[in-house]
């Protein structure tokens, strides 16, 4: 235990790009939403989106929404950002409920870092970034 807690970056420090196959992702995140991109012929989830499915190389697409739960693949932690000395940041790859074996590389927050484990369960919140945008990150579940 410490009393560190991991946070995200400075509203105004992350920009984000979008394009046509990215938008939508971003989009719902506005309204608070979690998606993912389905592939509209097959099933298969790919994230980050791609233009072609890798399976069939279909590009009709659809967005699930997903439940918002997941649990954490891989992170890492990380003190300090350039310009930024005391923040303490876990950078992660989630797995998604609900969207096989698509995963999101993301945030998690509200967390002390030396709890962090893999397999922990997550749940999805939303953080202001720059230009009106949202960005997914994810606390630990509750309950
Ligand atoms: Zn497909």
């Amino acid at each position: 235990m410490s009393d560190v807690r991991a946070t995200t970056l400075p509203a105004d420090a992350v920009h984000i790009t979008t394009n046509s196959d990215t938008e939508p992702f971003w989009q719902y995140a506005k309204e608070g939403k979690l998606v993912a991109l389905q592939c509209g012929s097959c099933g298969h989830f790919r994230m980050p989106p791609t233009p072609f499915c890798p399976e069939c190389q279909s590009t009709e697409k659809n967005w699930k929404e997903l439940s918002g739960r997941g649990s954490v693949y891989s992170y890492a932690v990380i003190h300090g950002f350039p310009g930024i000395p005391d923040i303490t940041l876990v950078g992660a790859v989630v797995s998604l409920e609900g969207a096989d074996d698509a995963r999101l590389v993301t945030n998690i927050v509200d967390v002390d870092p030396s709890e962090v484990q893999i397999g922990m369960e997550l749940e999805v919140t939303f953080s202001p970034i720059s230009d009106g945008w949202q960005l997914p990150v994810f606390r630990p579940a509750q309950g």
